[in-house]
């Protein structure tokens, strides 16, 4: 009897193959789901093997005030 269905375990973040988050799925957070559309945007999707441990370094493009309106 399989009691224990990993349907969920099937979601993974395509950016770093983490557990998807019912939130942000199918990624794993926010980052990888803004890296993911940045990725589009820019036209040339790949599957690249370069990770960015910086967070605060992708806050370029990130404004300041995001909690008004
Ligand atoms: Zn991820």
């Amino acid at each position: 009897m399989t009691d224990h269905a990993d349907t969920r375990a099937t979601a993974r973040c395509p950016i770093c193959r983490k557990p998807a988050d019912g939130a942000f799925r199918p990624f794993c957070s926010r980052r990888c789901r803004d890296v993911d559309l940045n990725r589009w945007l820019s036209g040339n999707y790949v599957v690249a093997g370069k990770e960015e441990e910086d967070e605060d370094g992708l806050g370029a493009e990130r404004k300041p005030e995001d909690g008004r309106g």
